[in-house]
């Protein structure tokens, strides 16, 4: 089978035609960068998950991380492939020129890493979350703590993770119960334990910077009571040089189904005099800083289940046109030749329910990444306030969707193989394993779909609802004007009529939350963001629509007129088997149906 990462064709698509990466290069920050260097960092990403991530993908399936009660084992060929990525920068690709980093749009640095990602897993998700942990410090640390941390993250010295979860408490934060207790120079002891906590342990990097959320002694209850801690492996000295052991024992490694590259950790933090912690930032605000984490490994998230989509889709279309098997309904020769499987319809569905995920997702998650980008730099406040307000509200949306119709392209990639999808000579099995996780960690698909609509859509008199439902009132009007686009008219019109259902969905659960039993209009909730969910893909769908649309109305090359005419091929079987599910969807939600409110426990 040919090693084919990603759809370059595709993601060339994404960037400059369908989100116009290359008007970026207008921006301050982005000035010193052209077409050519973003496709010059591509191409490194390419060359590097080719070179040294593939080759080892499998051995890291197979090889779980094991712990002998004094270290971490891991095959010996990750360290070498984590400094090659390392060395080539691509580590810090978005960060500032003064902390060595690149200084790339993060579209741009999204678009490499998936390359890395579908050949190194999740192996790569040490550097993502050293990353995340960096940016994290850099927005709400004091300089001391910069200093101290976030250099040697990024120049690839020390590694960081996010540790939130505990045995007793894992979608309800607010129940934590590690403890930081204040000491006179100004430093906390912690101490507690922390369990699933990716990248905890490892012989990857010289130290390993936990992000702690504890709470300090005396603080309220709930998640109003919650700060947030650095708290190292090993101590750090004035020098910069590694100082003594600070008490994070591992107490052991979890083994999972998927993502096995990455050690999944179970911490015990000081368990003897307290392990030295500093606070970040105030008291009682950590959770609100463990967003700025949270938010960006969200749309990591939904980034890996687009990613992993794109790649299964593109292994089982490679597969399909080149098995041969059966004949079709039609011929009734049985010495005529065997077709390829790709002849069969119901596989062309198949692919096509795959390529509409996939790429719907790719152009959600790559729209968010704009999206978290355009709230820092874009050219006036006003425009950056608009994007953080878009953001704000499709955060939830952007990790879920991808990751729930991600899962679901993958397992239709095993489909399309038959029994040889199921095994692990092909890597289809592994991307879905890899991809389960995705709509469990950073928040389960349950506690987004509270977040939209508890949360989410009320927040700020609904501007960012009100905002979104704008956007893709524009792209609507703008077919509805344009002459050229007539072919576009009726999606536009089912779109129209999905915003409609959804309105009405939404005011009368807003006005039901207010007046009846919240426990039974809530639910449903997971049925509400897919409603959203399919509303935004149909809406980047009909985007890639006019993209696509306008590229056939002039002569093309072969290749790139069936590219477009796949693209709209897309398009249609969204809206014909996928966008119209919703309007079902949303009479439930209308209807309050209480089936699974009514449901006893003891019915079961
Ligand atoms: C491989 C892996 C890596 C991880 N990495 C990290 C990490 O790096 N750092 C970290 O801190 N954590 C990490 N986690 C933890 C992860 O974020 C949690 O597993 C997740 O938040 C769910 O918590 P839980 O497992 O305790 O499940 P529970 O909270 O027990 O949830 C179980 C089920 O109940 C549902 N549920 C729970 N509460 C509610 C509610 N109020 N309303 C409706 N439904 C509800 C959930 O949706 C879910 O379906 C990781 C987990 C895994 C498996």
């Amino acid at each position: 089978m040919p090693a084919t990462l990603m759809n370059d064709r595709d993601l060339e698509f994404m960037l400059y035609e369908l989100f116009n990466s290359e008007a970026l290069i207008n921006r301050a920050r982005y000035q010193d960068h052209d077409r050519h260097t973003f496709n010059e960092v591509i191409n490194t990403a390419k060359a590097i998950a080719e070179k040294h991530f593939l080759p080892i993908r499998q051995k890291l399936d197979t090889h779980q991380p094991t712990f002998d009660g004094k270290k971490v084992h891991l095959i010996p060929e990750l360290k070498p492939a984590i400094d090659a990525l390392n060395a080539s920068g691509l580590g810090s690709a978005t960060a500032d020129y003064e902390l060595d980093g690149m200084q790339l749009p993060p579209i741009i640095a999204s678009a490499a890493n998936a390359y890395l990602t579908v050949a190194g897993g999740v192996g790569l998700g040490y550097n993502m979350l050293t990353s995340a942990n960096a940016n994290l410090l850099q927005a709400h640390a004091s300089q001391a703590l910069i200093d101290k941390w976030v250099k040697p993250m990024r120049a690839g010295r020390f590694m960081g993770t996010m540790a939130m979860t505990e045995p007793g408490s894992g979608s309800g934060l607010g129940d934590l119960t590690t403890k930081a207790i204040p000491q006179d120079d100004g430093t906390y002891r912690v101490s507690g334990n922390k369990i699933f906590i990716s990248g905890g342990d490892h012989n990857l990097s010289e130290n390993i910077v936990h992000l702690v959320l504890a709470r300090i002694q005396g603080a309220p209850k709930g998640v109003k009571g919650i700060s947030l801690f650095v708290v190292p492996k090993f101590l750090v000295n004035d020098d910069g040089s590694i100082g003594e052991d600070n008490e994070v024992a591992l107490a052991g490694l979890f083994h999972k189904m998927g993502g096995r590259a990455q050690t999944s950790t179970a911490l015990s933090f000081g368990e003897k005099n307290g392990s030295i912690g500093y606070l970040v930032g105030e008291e009682h605000q950590g959770l609100k800083y463990m967003f700025h984490m949270m938010n960006e490994a969200r749309i990591m998230v939904g980034t890996s289940g687009a990613v992993l989509a794109t790649a299964g889709y593109q292994y089982s279309l490679d597969y399909a046109k080149n098995r041969p098997q059966g004949r079709l309904p039609s011929c009734k020769d049985p010495l005529s030749p065997m077709v390829n499987i790709i002849e069969h319809a119901d596989v062309r569905r198949m692919l096509l329910a795959q390529k509409s995920y996939a790429e719907g997702a790719l152009a959600l998650v790559l729209y968010g990444t704009q999206l978290s980008d355009d709230e820092k730099t874009a050219p006036s406040e006003t425009d950056r306030v608009y994007a953080h307000t878009l953001l704000d509200f499709l955060t939830p949306i952007i990790k879920t969707w991808p990751s729930e119709y991600g899962a679901k392209a993958n397992d239709l990639a095993i489909q399309v193989l038959g029994g040889h999808g199921y095994i692990n000579e092909h890597p289809v099995e592994l991307f879905y394993r890899d991809n389960r996780l995705n709509t469990i960690h950073e928040g389960t698909t349950g506690i987004q779909s509270l977040d939209l609509l508890t949360r989410k859509v009320p927040m700020k008199k609904m501007a960012g609802y009100i905002a979104t439902l704008a956007e893709i009132e524009k792209t609507i009007l703008a077919i509805t004007n344009d002459q050229t686009l007539a072919s576009l008219t009726g999606y536009a019109n089912d779109l129209t009529d999905a915003i409609n259902a959804l309105k009405t969905t939404t005011n009368t659960l807003l006005s039901a939350m207010a007046s009846k039993n919240i426990d039974l209009v809530l639910s449903n909730s997971v049925k509400y963001l897919e409603v959203f969910g399919h509303i935004i893909i149909a809406w980047l769908w009909l985007k890639q629509g006019i993209v696509a649309s306008k590229a056939l109305a002039k002569p093309l090359h072969e290749s790139d007129e069936n590219f477009y005419h796949g693209k709209l091929q897309a398009l249609n079987y969204f809206y014909q088997l996928e966008l119209p599910q919703i309007h079902l969807w949303c009479k439930t939600l209308q209807n309050f149906d209480s089936t699974s409110y009514d449901m006893k426990p003891e019915w079961f």
